[in-house]
Order: structure tokens, then sequence, then C-alpha cells
């Protein structure tokens, strides 16, 4: 018989499937708030529109499931084929109906978090790969999703806000982000972050931009969703583009 709660009982992993779970909540809360017409509606991901978010989001969570259930049987069941299935699913996914749409989004969100529930402690440790080609410990599947749900409600573009975000959440994607930047070994020059309401930092690499703000501000600039409200130390002018994060 399945069990009704996590059968891990690691306190750090759990905290992550709640903050995960926080995180699809949120999600389906502000998909919920949208009519079907405004899924027509651009979303903040350039070339995207709401339904683009939301069918992205349905099948990033089968992809995960799929990961899931890798570490569970030890039979290799990648995220994706290839980055062109990957995309195609998403053009396709994204002209369903909005009843279609919606179901997706849900019935992966539940597929997902079952699989997560019933894995066995020991499984969690099982090497997965990432459709990156990084390999990781099953228990990374549930930061790719926690990221996953909490930014791209903010780019379903209808209220939801960085400044939302559990604190915990914003350190953890500065955090997120300064180690891919670093991941690329001098092909990116790592900002400087200076978090005003936050003790310490991700400290930048020499000579690299400054950028100063609130910690959530700045995890909004450094994940690619703009900088409004934050400003260079140096000059006091507009920051530029971050580097990519993912
Ligand atoms: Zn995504």
């Amino acid at each position: 018989m399945a069990a009704r709660t996590d059968r891990t009982t690691d306190p750090q992993l759990r905290a992550a499937l709640l903050l995960a779970r926080r995180g699809q909540a949120y999600f389906s809360r502000k998909l919920n708030e949208l009519g079907n017409d405004e899924l027509d509606a651009p979303s903040l991901v350039p070339g995207w529109t709401r339904r683009h978010v939301v069918a992205h989001v349905g099948l990033n969570a089968r992809a995960l499931t799929r990961l899931t259930e890798w570490a569970a049987t030890g039979v290799e069941t990648p995220m994706y084929a290839s980055r062109e299935e990957r995309d195609a699913e998403i053009e396709y996914g994204a002209t369903q109906p909005a009843r279609a749409l919606r179901n997706l989004s849900a019935h992966a969100a539940v597929h997902l978090d079952v699989e997560w529930r019933d894995l066995a402690p020991e499984a969690w440790a099982a090497p997965v790969r990432t459709a990156l080609g990084r390999t990781v410990p099953a228990s990374e599947t549930v930061w790719m999703r926690t990221r996953e749900v909490w930014v791209h409600a903010v780019d379903l573009d209808n209220g939801a806000s960085y400044r939302q975000f559990p604190p915990e959440l914003v350190d953890a994607l500065l955090a997120d982000v300064t180690r891919m930047w670093r991941s690329r070994g001098g092909e990116v020059v790592v900002p400087v972050l200076e978090p005003t309401d936050r003790t310490v930092g991700p400290g930048g690499d020499d000579g690299s931009v400054r950028v100063r703000g609130r910690a959530a501000d700045l995890a909004r600039w450094a994940t690619g969703r703009g900088g409004e409200r934050l400003l260079t130390t140096s000059d006091g002018s507009p920051v530029p583009p971050p580097p990519t994060w993912l």
C-alpha cells in the first residue's frame, strides 16, 4: 500500500519538499486566477504566451517524474529525448484547449508529488541526469522543481512577485545563480551582489559590476526577470543584463 506521507525522514529533504509544494500551490493559485482567454496573453518569458509557460511547467513535472522513477527503478528514463523534442512538446502543448492545459498542469504536479512521497529513503541518493547533462542525486529534482514553479508563477505576469517569495527561497536562488555563473569558469565575470536586507551576500569577481538592492530584487535580476528598483553601486547607473543563469 502506498504511504500517505513522505517515506523519507531526512529533515532537510522534507523542508525542501515543503518549499516545492508551497511553490506548486503558488503557481496553481496564480494560474487559477487567470480566465481561459487570458492565457493567450504574453508571459514574461520572451516569445512565450502564458499558455507556453503552463505547458512547460506541466511537462517539466512529467520530466522530473521520469527522473524520480529512474531513481526508484534503476531503469534509465531521461527528462527529455532531446532539446528539440522538449521544445516541440511545449509548442504543441501550448495549443491545447484551456481545460486540457489546466488538467496537464494539475495532474502532472500530483503525479510528481506521489512519486516523491513514495520514493524509498535510500533512492533519493541515486544518480540521475538533468537535461543539461549534469549527474545529480535524485534529491536534486526537488530544487529543480522548486525554482521552476516559483519563478514561472512570476512569468504568468498576473501579480506574483519575488518579494512574496520566502526568504530561504530567495537565498537559495541567489546561491544557485552564483554557482551556475561560477561553474562556467572564467567565461562569466560574476557580478558582486549586495543585498541591503542581508548581512552577507554572495561575493563576485574583482572588477565586475556591483549590484545593490533588496535580496528579492537581486534574485529577480539575477534570474533574468528585470532589474527595476536596483542600482549599480559604482556610479548609480541602471543595471546591465545579468549573465545567463540556466
Ligand atoms: Zn522553466
